[in-house]
């Protein structure tokens, strides 16, 4: 197991024994039904990451008060008899694949939205999310009685179900944080005021599960420990609170931090927040407790979980998003295949963000086989074709990693060195160094993989013709568009890629035309390094496509390195060292050494459009198909790699 095999030690939590101290993190799927009813898709789902030896599989968020409760649309539901049949179905399939299960029991509290439950919010007090900006109905004492009841009736439901457990969500800034918290809860009765009185709906909560599944269940909660907003929960507080909870029966805490209201830290960590961000805070809270803490925040690396166990931070290690990246994640540990792992970039497009709401369901940017698990599976060809992919980025390196485990004879020409395409590029502005792991790893699969690899090969028409392949993939990603069609760069005047690729020199002044997630992230590298930047662009917020916690986290960095933003607001010219813009009807002069064009791309598919008139199985993957993100790239690549 090459120094990992702490991490496959059993354990015993509350009256189970843990295989292992691997268990992965509840992350909402949007797989079940409207009715929150249990799906195959969410099954195999499950079933993929139970067989890859994860000692306990904590199921996602299920509503014990719908539709109020529901923080999104197809949340699973626990509040009604008709749910028991196929939690059951999903306790045992993962059974089958032989790991444990436990069943997170939520309310979203103020975080629910209106738009999606069709009702007004509820909450311990007035008090609007950021997230939402709906105020709540305050709950009155019968209502939290009745709410109390449902939870205890959640967790029987749990049991009855063949679940080993149930996981109380007193996190995230749902109903149990709200109540817990100062910031949220300000009510004068004794639900409110004191830390005894606030604390009381979640110890109520426990204290009525238990008494309705028995002493011997399991009964975990994942905590808030700190909310990093001033004014708000600390380990100062959430520690003696955790100790209240293992007094009243408590089996473990999983240890996490962040709020969606915070500005600073985030629920679910982006790919800025270090690795193992809340490991500190997991240590912090063994001094109040003696039942087992999990570990939970960016824990992506094996060696790093096998740390945090060696030194006595955590007794258990949630992984979630590595989980979605690759469900084989441990297995691969188990079976010292560290560089064979799809690293979890921490992106949170797919799982957390836009893309999120684009696709309903959760996606991952690396990993295209999510929700379908059974479909998706890579089967050998019937035929060993000769495939010719064009184009070294993450849609041709996955088409070419998917077609060379089809057991097809893969050639891959790239125009450049080295594989990466605008992964390179992508990789440079601070903090987004977790991209290079991907383009490390899907370089490495083909190289493992002996796709022949033909570096510094452009391919034109010709070459194609007399190379002759069966199939034909081209990934010729995209070029960038200038303000005009055709129009020819002025003096002074350079692309994202001259910038981040470091082929100019840049002088101290810097405008930066568009403020989309390049925009943004070619200005802080540039403010990064010195420079005076000024972003203009069109919209009124910077990084308007990007998910919340990366646009904050960005949107702080320009802050803190002085960038000028100038929203709504056209470039009309460059001349003679003045950048000339109309900003709402009115023309502007800004003073620039160099004006960076960050508006945009278009395909580059001049060859696609040749072959495909004259050939068969000539196909399109990634930006030259459309310029947009990783996962489609990645997504398009596998895809057709699996069709030829
Ligand atoms: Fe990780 Fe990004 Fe995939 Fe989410 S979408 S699991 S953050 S790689």
């Amino acid at each position: 197991m090459g120094g990992f095999e702490k991490l496959f030690e059993p354990i015993k939590v509350g009256n189970i024994l843990f295989k292992n101290r691997i268990v992965m993190a509840p992350m909402a799927t949007n797989f079940a039904t409207q009715d929150g009813l249990v799906t195959d898709q969410l099954i195999d789902y499950y079933v993929e990451r139970a067989r890859s030896d994860v000692g306990l599989i904590i199921i996602e968020c299920a509503c014990i008060d719908s539709p109020v409760g529901k923080n999104i649309a197809h949340e699973l539901c626990v509040d009604r008899e008709d749910c028991i049949p196929g939690l059951k179905r999903l306790a045992s399939a993962i059974h089958e694949a032989g790991a444990k299960v436990a069943l997170q029991l939520h309310h979203a509290g103020s975080l629910a939205k209106s738009s999606i439950t069709g009702m007004q919010p509820v909450s311990c007090s007035p008090v609007a999310s950021q997230v939402t900006q709906e105020i709540p109905k305050v709950l009155r004492v019968d209502e939290i009685e009745r709410l109390i009841e449902a939870f205890t009736e959640g967790a029987k439901r749990a049991k009855e179900a063949g679940m080993d457990g149930v996981d109380l969500h007193y996190s995230h800034g749902y109903l149990i944080t709200q109540f817990l918290s100062p910031l949220t809860n300000i009510r004068t009765d004794h639900y409110g005021g004191s830390l005894e009185n606030r604390a009381r709906f979640p110890l109520e909560i426990l204290r009525r599960c238990r008494q309705k599944v028995g002493r011997d269940y399991l009964i975990m909660c994942k905590l808030t420990l700190d909310q990093f907003i001033p004014g708000g929960l600390t380990l100062s507080v959430t520690g003696p609170v955790s100790r209240m909870l293992e007094e009243t029966g408590l089996d473990a805490i999983h240890a996490t931090a962040g709020d969606p209201n915070s500005s600073d830290s985030f629920p679910v960590p982006p790919m800025f927040s270090p690795r193992g961000c809340y490991v500190p805070l997991a240590e912090g809270l063994k001094r109040y407790v003696k039942i087992p803490v999990g570990a939970v925040g960016r824990i992506n690396d094996p060696a790093l979980a096998v740390r945090i166990l060696e030194e006595g931070k955590a007794d258990l290690i949630n992984l979630g998003r590595s989980l979605l990246a690759d469900s084989e994640f441990l297995t691969k540990v188990k079976e010292g295949r560290i560089e064979d792992i799809r690293p979890c970039i921490g992106c949170n497009q797919g799982c957390r963000g836009r893309d999120r709401t684009k696709y309903f369901t959760v996606h991952c940017s690396v990993n295209p086989e999510i929700g379908k698990e059974k479909e998706f599976r890579i089967k050998p060809s019937v035929r060993r074709k000769r495939a010719l992919i064009v184009g070294g980025g993450p849609a041709g390196m996955e088409a070419a990693r998917v077609a060379a485990l089809r057991g097809h004879d893969v050639t891959l020409c790239e125009k450049k060195g080295e594989l990466g395409g605008q992964l390179i590029l992508a990789a440079k502005p601070p903090g987004r160094e977790e991209i290079k792991n991907l383009t490390g790893y899907l370089s490495n699969q083909i190289m493992k993989l002996k796709v022949n690899v033909l570096f510094d090969q452009a391919v034109d028409f010709t070459f194609v013709q007399d190379f002759n392949p069966d199939a034909i993939i081209l990934a010729t990603g995209s070029i960038p568009v200038s303000f005009l069609e055709n129009e020819q760069l002025g003096d002074q005047v350079y692309f994202v890629h001259h910038v981040l690729g470091e082929e100019i020199e840049i002088g101290k002044k810097v405008v930066v035309v568009g403020g989309g997630s390049v925009g943004s992230g070619t200005a802080d590298f540039l403010a990064e390094r010195g420079h005076d930047v000024t972003i203009i662009l069109r919209r009124s917020d910077i990084g308007s496509k990007l998910e919340p916690s990366t646009k904050k986290v960005i949107q702080k960095r320009l802050q803190k390195n002085r960038v000028g933003i100038i929203p709504k607001a056209y470039f009309r010219g460059f001349v003679n060292g003045k950048v000339r813009i109309d900003r709402e009807g009115i023309e502007e002069y800004l003073d620039a050494d160099n004006v960076i064009v960050a508006i945009g791309a278009k395909p580059e598919n001049s060859l696609y459009q040749e072959l495909q008139r004259i050939r068969e199985n000539v196909y399109a993957a990634g930006d030259c198909v459309e310029p947009r993100g990783i996962q489609e790239a990645i997504s398009e690549g596998a895809m057709i790699a699996r069709i030829i």
